[in-house]
């Protein structure tokens, strides 16, 4: 079975970077191509208790892909519920740019 803790560690790194990279203005395309992958992704991610909770908050919790800070910051509340869920600290979302896209070292 894979490594819940390094998959995860590996996968927000991707799914933040997706989010820093994401255009300020998504085309129609761009918005709808990044809802089809984050429903795929909540389908596929091979951590299966993971990936029900993951599929349960975003039935309840609405992705935004309007902009690349809409995005952000509905991932980074996503990564707290995840955080919160599992007694580490919740991040402060203010900060989601400086962390994934500006950089700092961790
Ligand atoms: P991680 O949580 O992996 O975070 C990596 C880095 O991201 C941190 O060092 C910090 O710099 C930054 N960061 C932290 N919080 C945020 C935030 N809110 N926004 C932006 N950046 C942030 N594990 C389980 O045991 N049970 C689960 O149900 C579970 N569900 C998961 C669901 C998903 C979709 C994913 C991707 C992972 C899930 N994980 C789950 C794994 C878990 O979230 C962690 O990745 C793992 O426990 C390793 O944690 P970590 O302390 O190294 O930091």
């Amino acid at each position: 079975p894979p490594d819940v803790e390094a998959l995860g560690r590996s996968t927000w790194t991707l799914l933040h970077t997706i989010a820093a990279n994401y255009p300020k203005s998504p085309s129609y395309r761009e918005q709808s191509d990044l809802k089809t992958f984050m429903g795929v992704f909540s389908r596929l991610y091979p951590c299966w208790v993971c990936a029900e909770d993951f599929q349960r908050y975003m039935e309840k919790e609405q992705i935004r892909v309007d902009s690349r800070n809409a995005f952000g910051t509905w991932l980074c509340e996503a990564h707290n519920a995840v955080n919160t869920k599992l007694g580490k600290p919740v991040f402060d979302c203010s900060k989601w740019e400086e962390r994934w896209r500006t950089g700092w070292k961790d």
